[in-house]
């Protein structure tokens, strides 16, 4: 935990994915080596060099025990409590990277041992204080929170953000289209695999059937014992938990054959290595087209390069569909496009300016930025719709909130997909509101009907998900635009995924940090519930304490009378 002076509150950062770091790594230690645990700092040897891995307690402890009758006791702890040190840095380390210098406090259990925090103080630079009553400090914390509670009063209640609970037309229109759209059978048309980020106008254009692959996989999330076996099927191919989870998907599940694929080459290198996989293994190796994507898209020449390439590509699908793309059709896709998009960013400024209106825990799910709808009329009838319910869901809010009267939380990249019980947590338990989410940011200029190619490439551009650093700057001036006080960033695959890699984190919490703004880094998988971190519930609860104590001036929340 770090006190942020800027942003009047503490942040925290916890480990949770293993027991590396933690007191039981010591434990196993000191057991395999004959060392009562409170005796290994006394027989330490602050000088050694002696370094072992830190990346597996249990597995360190072994390795250690190798060594047992070959180095000196003294050199097997220091490497082993080095080893804790570099471990508690390695996980939480994030936290003091504006931080240097300061003095750290070491609670707990684990600071008994004054060999850990020498090893802390020699890694960080920082002073180590270990408090007095270091042992109990969370039983004394713990007191002291009951003890608030108490003082709010015997009639105190917490004020829970409602919603306006219609279900509106948009709901029913978006599950029509995405029933139509990935389980039609309707082999008349020919049937194109796309990653997120092709653009949809060319496909719908030409009339395919589109199956966005890591849309298709999601849809399949909640079916667990399919999930389970899918993962299963693909670890027998050599695909472990190092590759991402929605790709392990379509490794593992059976496909439709596709008459063409079309990916891009940004921002994901795992997804291009498994499209060029699943084609060989679809024995389609020939009607895959990968559109070369710049990054940054102020790199020269950027635009020009992607025109030609989406030109290629209508190319090689006329060749392979035997029939020529009607530019008229594309024209009015842009047309379409356009109007959607218009629509989409009134729906977005309805929700930044308002208080909540719907639950990002429902919202985050139509993902708009990914729809594969782009280009047709179904879409402009959906956010229409959604439009228009938006309007009353403002009205019903406005009269129960004032905008300053909840939290308003940012997420960032997707969600998990196999159940919300984490977005519910953060909204109906800790009535933290997610007012908006990235993967509904429409951050593009408007395409040109009659220059689509390089208007479509300039959308690619700008939707923000090829740059981290564009991603960054689109969160910086969205943060006083809709009052966001918190931001979330779901770090699915653990930072193996591009989107939600360590660069991106680290840039986006110097930029944060910079505006005074905390930021909640939750580690997870989209797909793969087995693989979910026990600590999420326990980080969630503590980021909105900290929201609750800067805005309500206590940890439990916006307090109401019974
Ligand atoms: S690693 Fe990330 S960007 Fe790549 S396919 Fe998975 S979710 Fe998408």
């Amino acid at each position: 935990m770090v006190y942020n002076p800027l942003m009047k509150l503490w942040t925290s950062m916890m480990s949770g994915v293993c027991a590396a770091g933690t007191g039981s790594f010591l434990d196993s230690v000191a057991n395999k080596l004959g060392v009562k645990v409170e005796e290994v700092s006394d027989k330490v040897n602050y000088g050694s060099d002696t370094e072992f891995s830190s990346v597996c307690a249990v597995l360190s402890a072994t390795s250690i025990n190798k060594f047992k009758n070959r180095v000196p006791i003294g050199d097997l702890l220091a490497g082993a409590c080095k080893a804790q040190a570099r471990t508690i840095l390695n996980s939480v380390g994030q936290l003091l990277l504006n931080a240097p210098g300061r003095k750290i406090l070491f609670q707990g259990g684990v600071a008994f041992n004054k060999a850990v925090a020498f090893f802390l103080g020699k890694l960080t630079g920082s002073e180590i204080i270990i408090p007095q009553y270091h042992e109990v400090m969370g039983a004394l914390g713990a007191a002291v929170i009951a003890k608030q509670l108490d003082e709010l009063g015997p009639d105190v209640e917490l004020a829970k953000v409602e919603y306006e609970p219609t279900r509106g037309k948009s709901v029913l229109l978006r599950i029509k289209a995405t029933k139509h759209d990935f389980f039609s059978k309707d082999t008349s048309k020919p049937l194109v695999w796309r990653n997120l980020f092709f653009p949809t106008e060319i496909l719908n254009a030409f009339d395919c059937r589109i199956r966005t692959l890591e849309t298709y996989a999601a849809l399949f999330a909640r079916k667990a014992d399919f999930v389970k076996e899918a993962l299963g099927n693909a670890a027998q191919k050599g695909y472990d938990q190092q590759t991402c989870s929605f790709l392990r998907m379509l490794e593992g599940m059976k496909l439709e054959k596709p008459d063409f694929v079309v990916s891009t080459s940004q921002p994901c290198q795992q997804a291009e290595r498994v499209f060029e996989d699943l084609v060989n293994e679809y024995d389609c190796p020939d009607r895959l087209y990968s559109l070369q994507t710049p990054i940054k898209r102020q790199s020269a020449h950027a635009v020009e390069m992607m025109a030609e390439g989406l030109s290629e590509a209508i190319f090689l699908m006329e060749k392979s569909f035997g029939r020529k793309l009607e530019l008229g059709r594309l024209e009015e896709a842009c047309v379409l496009s356009n109007e959607a998009a218009a629509l989409g960013r009134k729906c977005n400024e309805l929700r930044w300016t308002s208080p909540p209106l719907v639950k990002g825990s429902e919202a985050i799910y139509n993902a708009v930025v990914f729809s594969q709808l782009w280009g047709t009329k179904d879409l402009v009838d959906i956010q229409q719709a959604y439009y228009e319910e938006l309007l009353q869901k403002k009205e019903w809010a406005e009269k129960r909130y004032s905008i300053d009267d909840t939290h308003r939380l940012l997420w960032l990249h997707l969600p998990p997909f196999y159940d919300t019980k984490h977005l519910t947590y953060l909204e109906s338990v800790c009535n933290a509101p997610i007012i908006f989410e990235e993967t509904n940011f429409i951050g593009w200029s408007p395409l040109d009907p009659k220059d689509p190619l390089r208007s479509l490439a300039t959308k690619l551009l700008e939707s923000g998900f090829l740059d981290p650093a564009l991603r960054v700057e689109y969160v910086k001036k969205a943060i006083p635009a809709a009052k966001f006080n918190g931001v979330v960033l779901y770090t699915h695959g653990f930072g193996r995924c591009s989107l939600a890699d360590r660069s991106l984190s680290k840039l986006l919490r110097n930029e944060l940090d910079k505006m005074g703004v905390p930021l909640l880094a939750l580690e997870g998988d989209c797909m793969d519930a087995s693989i979910d971190p026990c600590s999420t519930i326990t980080k969630i609860a503590s980021f909105t304490e900290a929201l609750n104590m800067k805005r309500y001036g206590n940890i439990f929340g916006r307090v109401g009378k019974r």
